[in-house]
């Protein structure tokens, strides 16, 4: 299903022009056009789930196997030295496009990107909330 105040659905269904590496049934691949490095692209699916709370079961088993298989294809093509992959869910984690996208970061040795954190502790307390969380 689409929302129809989407500009990812747009894009991810051809409404809306795009630099498409890759194109299926379910998803598209798309340039970012404000690029962390060079190469940096967006998996889209077709359908909108708001984040990944939202995506359904199927459409998060076959993004990771295209994520996998584009990643590798860039890395081929740009020679690259690394990769991450992003995913924000929220405002406060980074999130701007409230439709379930996962970026491909190419990573080259030296390069300015940064999506550092400065560790923390693993407190005590905080582990056994957690465990206890989990039932554990
Ligand atoms: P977020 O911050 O939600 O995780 O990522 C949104 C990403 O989408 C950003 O990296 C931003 O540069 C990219 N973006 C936003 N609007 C457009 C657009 O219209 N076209 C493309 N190709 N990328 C977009
Ligand atoms: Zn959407």
């Amino acid at each position: 299903m689409k929302n129809q105040d989407c500009i990812f659905c747009k894009i991810a269904n051809g409404e809306i022009p795009s630099a498409t590496l890759y194109e299926d049934e379910d998803f598209r691949v798309i340039l970012d056009l404000g690029p962390a490095s060079k190469g940096h692209a967006l998996i889209l699916p077709k359908e909108h789930f708001a984040d990944l709370y939202e995506l359904s079961d199927e459409a998060a088993s076959k993004a990771l196997v295209l994520a996998k298989k584009i990643a590798a294809k860039l890395t081929e093509i740009l020679k690259c030295d690394g990769f991450n992959i992003v995913q924000n869910n929220g405002t406060c984690a980074g999130q701007t496009v409230f439709h379930f996208h996962i970026h491909l970061i190419p990573r080259y040795k030296n390069d300015s990107v940064g999506l550092g954190w400065t560790p923390g502790t693993l407190t005590s307390e905080d582990k056994d909330e957690i465990l206890a969380g989990f039932g554990k």
